[in-house]
Order: structure tokens, then C-alpha cells, then sequence
């Protein structure tokens, strides 16, 4: 099997136990090299609210949440973002290659099997950004990995959160509404709301404000880096 980030070969060292408990293998598609360029984000005294690495205790953002708007976050992330994942986002969202979906499989695959929710769904793009790249970036992270639902309609937005500074996505306004089916979900459920990049978590609250205004009250949320 080929890298799908840069072509090198991938050598699948098999550990003992997966041969002999026949267990069956998540296959990956990123080689050692690009590997060692992650940071991954477990075990990195994280936000108990929000996963970031490097906080004792609530981080400030988090804090607004819980302050501010009274958002319980319960959000992880599985990668720093750092040079690496910015130019994996620049290649996979902007120029829009979509085989690069697949790059992270076994990482999320992997968290999938530890966390068990009742339904998963995900930020979805909004209509004129599907139009012009083609493919849903989200959804394609992650529909061979999880039973998704669409929950959520994205509204257009005046620009994209990735260009705006700090301050313009903590501001932004309310971008989501709930799609009929929200409401024919039993509300005792779990939810995990999916998305790419968590930066402020600006975007990912207001998916959870959806939910928890329908009548949820155990929802999580997840990303691929933080
Ligand atoms: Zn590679
Ligand atoms: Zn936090």
C-alpha cells in the first residue's frame, strides 16, 4: 500500500496479537514518515472541556462557554494542528483532493471503537462551498467510519471561518438550522457532532446550541485536530 500523502510504501508490521487473534486489521493509508510529523493530542494535560494540550483544569475559551452562553463543551480532538495538518487541509479542502479523506482512517477508526454513541452526525458545508469543491469535506472524513445522519443545514456565510482572525469567529452569527429529522430522535440519545478543525469552537457550539434547543442533553463532539 502506497502513502496517500506522499507515495511512500507502507510497511504493515503486524503486531503479535493481531495475527494470532485473528483480529481484524484497520488498514492505513499514512506511512511512518508523514506519521512522525503528528502530534498527537492524548495524554497532553488536555482541557477537560475541549481537549486542548497544555492546560490545567478549563481553558479560557472554554470558560466563556460555560460562562457565557452555560455550554458544558465535551469535545476530542485526535491531532495537534500543527505545519503538517495545515498543509494536509490546504491539499485535501482547498485543492480540493479528495482521495486525502481516507489519510486519517485508522487514527479515527480507532477512537470510533472506543466511543460508543447513539447517533453521529456532522458540520455540514454549506451549499455554495459543496458546489464549488465538489465533495463535502466533513462527511467524506468520516461516512466509512461512522453511520452518519444529516442533521443540519449550513447556512451561507458572509466568509469562511478560516479566514477570519479570532475575534470574527467569536462573533460570528448563529449559521446552523435543524433539518426535520432532529425531531423524530428520541432525545435520551447520546450525540456526536463531527467536524474537521476545532479553533475556537465557535462553529461546533452552535451545532451543539441545535441540539441542546431540541431538547438533548448528552452531546459530544469530536475532530480530527485541535
Ligand atoms: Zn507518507
Ligand atoms: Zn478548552
Amino acid at each position: 500500500m502506497k502513502c496517500l500523502n506522499c507515495g511512500n510504501s507502507i510497511t504493515n508490521n503486524l503486531k503479535i496479537k493481531e495475527i494470532f487473534l485473528f483480529k481484524k486489521i484497520i488498514p492505513d493509508y499514512i506511512c511512518q514518515l508523514c506519521r512522525s510529523q503528528l502530534i498527537p493530542l492524548k495524554n497532553k494535560n488536555n482541557c477537560l472541556r475541549c481537549y486542548k494540550p497544555n492546560v490545567s483544569g478549563i481553558c479560557s475559551d472554554c470558560q466563556i462557554w460555560e460562562q457565557k452562553y452555560q455550554i458544558i463543551n465535551c469535545h476530542q480532538a485526535l491531532f495537534e494542528y500543527n505545519q503538517f495538518i495545515h498543509s494536509y487541509f490546504k491539499l485535501y479542502k482547498r485543492y480540493g483532493d479528495v482521495l486525502l479523506a481516507k489519510l486519517f482512517f485508522k487514527d479515527i477508526m480507532s477512537w470510533s471503537k472506543q466511543n460508543q454513541f447513539d447517533v453521529v452526525t456532522y458540520i455540514p458545508s454549506s451549499q455554495s462551498h459543496q458546489r464549488l469543491r465538489g465533495f463535502d469535506p466533513v462527511l467524506e472524513l468520516y461516512k466509512d467510519i461512522f453511520d452518519l445522519q444529516l442533521l443540519l443545514v449550513k447556512v451561507d456565510a458572509d466568509k469562511p471561518q478560516a479566514q477570519k482572525d479570532r475575534q470574527e469567529r467569536l462573533q460570528t452569527p448563529q449559521t446552523f438550522s435543524a433539518l426535520p429529522e432532529i425531531n423524530r430522535l428520541s432525545k435520551n440519545q447520546s450525540i456526536l457532532i463531527l467536524d474537521d478543525i476545532y479553533t475556537t469552537g465557535r462553529t461546533l457550539m452552535y451545532a451543539h446550541d441545535i441540539f441542546w434547543e431540541s431538547g438533548f442533553k448528552n452531546i459530544s463532539t469530536f475532530s480530527l485536530s485541535s
